[in-house]
C-alpha cells in the first residue's frame, strides 16, 4: 500500500461484500459498505431479509478459515453428513455424502453468518458499513457511486478508487459498469421458482426427522430440500413451476396445497402441521443462472459473487464461490501491484470455472428431479464411494470434488471425465460391477446430484 491510505466502496454486504469487505481492511484499504437492506444484526432485519440456511463445504470453510472466522462459524452450524432421500413412494434413503469423517456439509443461516462477518470486517480499522443506503449510479470512470438512503431522503455522492460489485444477481454495478460497453450478458430464468416452508420442532421439543442430513424430496413436478436448524427446526425451500397445471399458481387453496403434497411428498405433510398458511403467506423467489463478461472496468470496478456469475442452487455451491472469490481476489491483489492487472487477474482465474459451474448447477437440477431416488443412482453412487475408499486420492467422485475440496470447478470436472474414461478403457480387466457402475457413472457423471 502507498502512504495515502486508498478507498474501496463495496456495493452490497450480502456474503461476498461482507468478506470482501474483511479481506480489503486488512489489505489496508479504508472500506465503506453500503447495502440497501437494513443491518441483519438489528430487530429490523427480520421480514424483508433472506432467512435461507445455505450447505456450506469445503470452498467457503478455507475461505472463512483464511480470516480465522471458520471456528466461530461452525460452531453456529448443524453438521449434514449425507442426503436423506424421501422417495414419492415412502422409502427412505440415506446417502453420505463422503467417505471420510470430514467430507460433510454444514449447515448456517445466511443472516447469521453475515453477521459474523459484518462484525469481524467493523472490529478492523476504516471500515464503515452504511445499512439502509442503496447505490442508485455508478460513474465508472471516476468511481464514483451515489448512494441513497432506502426509506428516501437525500442522496449523496462517494468517491473511491475501486468499487466492488458485490450487488447479487440483479447487480446494478455491473449493469451500470457495462452500460454502453462490449461486454457479454447472459441471464436465464428457470421456469421454476422457489418458496421457503418450515419443519417446526416436534410437541416433545424433538426434530421430526433425523437432523444432520439435508432432508431431499425428488419429483418431476415439484422437489424440496430441507436443511436443519440448530433449534431442531428445518428450513425448507419447495421448488416448483411458476405457472401451469402444477405450479405455485395453482396451489391457491389449501385443498391444493395438501392434494399436491400427498401426491409428490406423502411423509411431508405430516411435518408442518401449517403447511397451507405457509404456502399461501411465503413469496416465490426467482433461480436465476448469470454468465457475463467481463467482470472489471480499468482499476476501478470489479464484481463479486452472484453479481459476477450467479447460479442455480441445485449443486449448493453460490455462497461457497463466491466465499472463494473474495479469497481469490485478495490473493490477485497481494501478487499484483497493478490494479487493473490484479482485476484482471482476478476475472482469468474465476470465470472459467463458475462458468462450469453454472452449468453443474443446471444439470443437477434434473438429477434431484428425476435421478437421486432411483436405484441406478445409488448404485452409481455407492460405486463411485467405493472406488474412492479403494483408491484414495486416485479416484474422487466429482460430488467430492466440487462439494469436499477446492480444486476448481473445471479442473474437477475435467478429471471426473479423465476417471470415466479410464474406467470404460479397463473393460476386460474389470469385474462386471465395476463396469455396470462405469456405465451409469458416465451417464449419470456431469449430473450427480449436488445437494
Ligand atoms: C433457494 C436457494 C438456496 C441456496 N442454497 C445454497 C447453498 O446451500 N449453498 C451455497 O453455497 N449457496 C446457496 N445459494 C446461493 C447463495 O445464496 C448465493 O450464491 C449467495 O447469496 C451470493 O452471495 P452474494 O453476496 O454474491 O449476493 P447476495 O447474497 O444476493 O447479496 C447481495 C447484497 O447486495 C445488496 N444490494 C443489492 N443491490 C444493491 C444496491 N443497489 N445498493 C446496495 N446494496 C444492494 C442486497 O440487499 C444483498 O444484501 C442458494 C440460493 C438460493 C436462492
Amino acid at each position: 500500500m502507498t502512504e495515502r491510505r486508498e478507498r474501496v466502496v463495496v456495493v452490497g454486504a450480502g456474503l461476498a461484500g461482507s468478506l470482501a469487505a474483511l479481506h480489503l481492511a486488512r489489505r489496508g484499504y479504508e472500506v465503506r459498505v453500503h447495502e440497501r437492506r437494513p443491518d441483519p444484526r438489528s430487530a429490523l432485519a427480520g421480514p424483508g431479509g433472506r432467512s435461507i440456511n445455505l450447505g456450506l463445504s469445503a470452498r467457503g470453510m478455507r475461505a472463512l478459515d483464511g480470516v480465522g472466522l471458520l471456528d466461530d462459524v461452525l460452531k453456529q452450524s448443524v453438521p449434514m453428513r449425507g442426503r436423506v432421500v424421501h422417495s414419492p413412494d415412502g422409502t427412505v434413503r440415506f446417502q453420505p455424502y463422503g467417505v471420510r469423517e470430514h467430507e460433510i456439509l454444514h449447515s448456517v443461516l445466511r443472516e447469521e453468518l453475515i453477521s459474523r462477518v459484518v462484525d469481524a470486517a467493523e472490529a478492523e480499522p476504516g471500515v464503515r458499513f452504511h445499512f439502509g443506503s442503496r447505490m442508485v449510479h455508478l460513474d465508472r470512470e471516476t468511481a464514483t457511486v451515489r448512494v441513497a438512503p432506502t426509506g428516501g431522503g437525500e442522496p449523496a455522492m462517494v468517491r473511491a478508487d475501486l468499487v466492488v460489485g458485490a450487488d447479487g444477481v440483479f447487480s446494478a454495478v455491473r449493469q451500470q459498469m457495462q452500460h454502453g460497453l462490449r461486454a457479454d450478458y447472459a441471464q436465464e430464468f428457470l421456469p421454476w421458482g422457489y418458496k421457503e416452508l418450515t419443519i417446526p420442532v416436534g410437541d416433545d421439543g424433538r426434530p421430526r426427522v433425523r437432523l444432520e442430513a439435508l432432508h431431499v424430496w425428488p419429483g418431476h413436478e415439484g422437489l424440496m430440500v430441507a436443511h436443519p436448524n440448530r433449534d431442531g427446526s428445518l428450513t425448507c425451500s419447495l421448488f416448483m413451476a411458476h405457472e401451469g397445471p402444477v405450479s405455485f399458481a395453482a396451489l391457491d387453496t389449501p385443498t391444493a396445497v395438501v392434494d399436491f403434497f400427498r401426491r409428490h411428498f406423502p411423509d411431508a405433510e405430516d411435518l408442518m402441521p401449517d403447511l397451507a398458511r405457509q404456502v399461501a403467506d411465503h413469496p416465490v423467489g426467482h433461480l436465476v443462472t448469470v454468465r457475463t463478461a467481463p467482470w472489471r472496468h480499468a482499476d476501478r470496478v470489479v464484481l463479486i459473487g452472484d453479481a459476477a456469475h450467479a447460479v442455480y442452487p441445485f449443486y449448493g455451491q453460490g455462497m461457497n464461490s463466491a466465499f472463494e472469490d473474495c479469497a481469490v481476489l485478495d490473493r490477485c491483489l497481494a501478487e499484483h501491484p497493478d490494479r487493473a492487472s490484479a482485476l484482471a487477474a482476478f476475472e482469468a482465474a474465476r470465470k472459467p470455472h463458475t462458468d462450469v459451474l453454472a452449468d453443474l448447477s443446471a444439470a443437477n437440477f434434473e438429477d434431484l428431479r428425476g435421478r437421486v431416488h432411483r436405484l441406478g443412482y445409488t448404485i452409481a453412487a455407492a460405486a463411485d464411494r467405493t472406488l474412492a475408499r479403494l483408491l484414495p486420492g486416485r479416484w474422487v467422485p466429482l460430488y467430492a470434488m466440487v462439494a469436499h475440496t477446492t480444486a476448481p470447478y473445471a479442473d474437477a470436472l475435467a478429471r471426473a471425465d479423465r476417471q470415466d474414461r479410464i474406467l470404460r478403457g479397463a473393460g476386460a480387466g474389470l469385474v462386471l460391477a465395476a463396469a455396470l457402475a462405469a456405465t451409469t457413472l458416465r451417464a449419470g457423471r456431469r449430473r450427480s446430484a449436488g445437494r
